[in-house]
């Protein structure tokens, strides 16, 4: 006869982050990779179709901006020096190129960025998708006495 421990406080299995982030890139579900992780360009669903795992406590907020205007400004930037060093493009040329190529990557990274962001919220277990209803954060009130 043996005996079996549950230990209720053990660690949850880990979750693989890369597999996740890839699949937020693709759009998908980080859970299961099958049902869709967009409603809109940039809504989430709020729960996988396929799975049913809940993604609307996702809280990517400005991280996909971030990173978004990181590598584009990286592109860009590093773009123009390069061409005003060896090229010779007119300034109309140059008003032209990097503008539209701004709004191009910007438009093209935002969506798989977002997606992967709550990709690694998920696989991080970061804003309730550890299964616990997300903590909710009590502000302060504002003292309508001013100090009395
Ligand atoms: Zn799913």
């Amino acid at each position: 006869m043996s005996v079996q421990y549950h230990d209720l406080s053990a660690p949850a299995a880990e979750r693989d982050w890369r597999q996740a982030i890839r699949r937020g890139m693709r759009g998908r579900c980080p859970h299961c990779g099958e049902g869709r992780l967009f409603r809109a360009f940039l809504k989430p669903v709020d729960a996988c179709e396929a799975c049913g795992e809940a993604l609307y406590h996702q809280r990517a907020d400005d991280l996909p901006p971030y990173i978004v205007i990181t590598i584009v400004g990286h592109i860009v930037v590093g773009g123009l020096v390069l061409v005003e060093k060896f090229g010779d493009w007119s300034m109309g040329m140059h008003m032209l190129v990097w503008p539209l190529l701004t709004v191009v990557l910007c438009l093209a990274l935002m969506q798989p960025t977002k997606g992967a962001v709550i990709g690694l919220q998920w696989a991080l277990r970061m804003h309730g998708f550890g299964g616990s209803a997300p903590q909710v954060e009590v502000q302060p009130a504002a003292s309508r006495t001013g100090g009395q």
